[in-house]
C-alpha cells in the first residue's frame, strides 16, 4: 500500500501502479482519476467482481421496446463496422465478445460469417438463443482456456473494454485466439475530454456509466497497449455514432459526433475530435512478417 506525505492511503493506477493522478469526476462515492504518467482514467475504489457480476444481470434493458430502441441506437455502428471488417477480410469465423442480444452477430451471420458470441448476462444469452438460434453464445468471460489458439479470423468488442477489470489481459487473450494476421475491431467510448470540457454539466450525461466503466482510454494509451500485446497495423477512426434513446444523450452524441466526423473529414482522417466514441482496428502480428 502506498501512502502520501500526510500518511493517507494514496490512490494508485491499477495498470502502471503510480500514485500520481488527479481526480476528475465523482459520483455516488465513486471517483474517476487520471494517471499522470500513463494517461489512463480509472475508477476508484474498484468495484468487486461479485458486485459487478450481480449488477450485470440487470444491465441490459428488458422490455422488447427498450431492446429495439437499443438495437436502433447501435445500427449505424453495426453497419459501418461490418463494412470496415469486410474491406479487410472475407467471411470467416467471427467472435463478438460481450455480444449482448446478438444483433451484430445476426447481421454478420446473414452476410455469410460463421458467428459466435460471449455474453455474461443470462438475459442477453437467452434472447440470442431464442431469436438467433444459428449461432452459439458462450457464458464464460475471457480468458477462456477452452478456446483453442488461433481460432478466429475476426474478434470484435463493442463497448466492452472499458468494463473489464483486466483489459490488458483480455487483449492478450484476444491475440491468442485470433488467427495469425487476424483482425481485431474495438469500439470504445472516449468520455474524459467531454467530462473535463463540460465540468459540472457532465453529471447529467453519466458518460462513465458509473460504476460500470472501470477505465477510460486515450487513443495513445490504447494503441501502445495493443502494440505491446502483439498487434500491428493499428488505426483509430470514428466510424459512426450511437444514438442514445434519451434526449440529452442523443443531443450530445449528435453534436459531438457530427463535429468529430466533420473534423475528421476536413483533416483527411488526421484530426480526431477527442471525446467521441472511436473504432480501433488492429491485426495480430503474423510470424510471416519478418520485416517489422
Ligand atoms: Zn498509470
Amino acid at each position: 500500500m502506498v501512502t502520501n506525505n500526510n500518511n493517507e492511503t494514496a490512490v494508485t493506477c491499477p495498470l502502471c501502479r503510480t500514485p500520481s493522478n488527479r481526480r476528475i469526476f465523482e459520483k455516488e462515492g465513486w471517483g474517476y482519476y487520471r494517471c499522470r504518467p500513463c494517461s489512463l482514467v480509472f475508477i476508484h475504489p474498484q468495484p468487486s467482481p461479485d458486485f459487478l457480476t450481480n449488477k450485470y444481470q440487470e444491465y441490459l434493458p428488458e422490455s422488447e421496446e427498450a431492446i429495439q430502441a437499443w438495437r436502433l441506437s447501435m445500427e449505424e455502428v453495426i453497419l459501418k463496422s461490418a463494412a470496415l471488417i469486410e474491406k479487410e477480410t472475407g467471411p470467416g469465423r467471427i467472435l463478438d465478445v460481450g455480444c449482448g442480444y446478438g444483433f451484430f452477430l445476426y447481421h454478420m451471420a446473414a452476410r455469410g460469417w460463421q458467428a459466435e458470441g460471449i455474453e455474461i448476462s443470462a438475459q442477453g444469452r437467452h434472447y440470442a438463443a431464442e431469436h438467433f438460434p444459428r449461432f452459439r453464445v458462450r457464458p464464460k468471460a475471457l480468458p477462456d482456456p477452452e478456446i483453442p489458439d488461433c481460432s478466429f479470423d475476426v474478434v470484435t468488442l463493442f463497448y466492452v473494454l472499458e468494463h473489464l477489470a483486466d483489459p490488458v489481459g483480455v487483449l492478450r487473450e484476444v491475440q491468442r485466439i485470433l488467427k495469425p494476421d487476424g483482425l481485431l475491431l474495438l469500439r470504445w467510448p472516449h468520455s474524459t475530454p467531454i467530462v473535463r470540457l463540460l465540468g459540472p454539466l457532465a453529471r447529467g450525461l453519466d458518460l462513465y456509466h458509473t460504476p460500470y466503466h472501470l477505465f477510460d482510454y486515450s487513443t495513445r494509451f490504447l494503441e501502445s497497449t495493443l502494440t505491446g500485446q502483439g498487434f500491428t497495423a493499428i488505426r483509430t477512426l470514428l466510424a459512426g455514432n450511437t444514438l442514445p434513446a434519451d434526449r440529452l444523450g442523443r443531443w450530445s452524441s449528435r453534436i459531438f459526433g457530427s463535429l468529430g466526423e466533420f473534423l475528421s473529414r476536413a483533416g483527411a482522417g488526421r484530426l480526431l475530435l477527442p471525446g467521441v466514441s472511436k473504432t480501433t482496428l488492429a491485426r495480430k502480428k503474423s510470424p510471416e512478417w519478418p520485416f517489422e
